[in-house]
């Protein structure tokens, strides 16, 4: 176990993740959110168009995109930015 700083509030953890087990949950419901929005519509041009689709903040998003959280999003569109 590593002394971190959450990626998401800040603060700081023991643990091997990347937030705490506070923003753990909410990253849980962005995800949830992201897949639920992706399954209705891939047609999103950048990672923004989705940031402000969804209310999940860009640096949440790219953060998810990076670590693959999100099916159907992958590296391709990382890229786009
Ligand atoms: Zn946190």
């Amino acid at each position: 176990m590593e002394f971190k700083k959450c990626a998401r509030c800040g603060c700081f953890f023991m643990s091997n993740n990347d937030v705490c087990c506070n923003c753990e949950t909410r990253d849980r419901l962005d995800i949830a959110k992201l897949n639920n929005i992706l399954n209705e519509n891939t047609d999103f041009n950048s990672i923004q168009d989705l940031s402000i689709a969804s209310g999940v903040t860009f640096n949440n998003l790219n953060r998810f995109i990076r670590n693959n959280k999100i099916d159907g999003l992958n590296n391709d569109f990382y890229n786009l930015k």
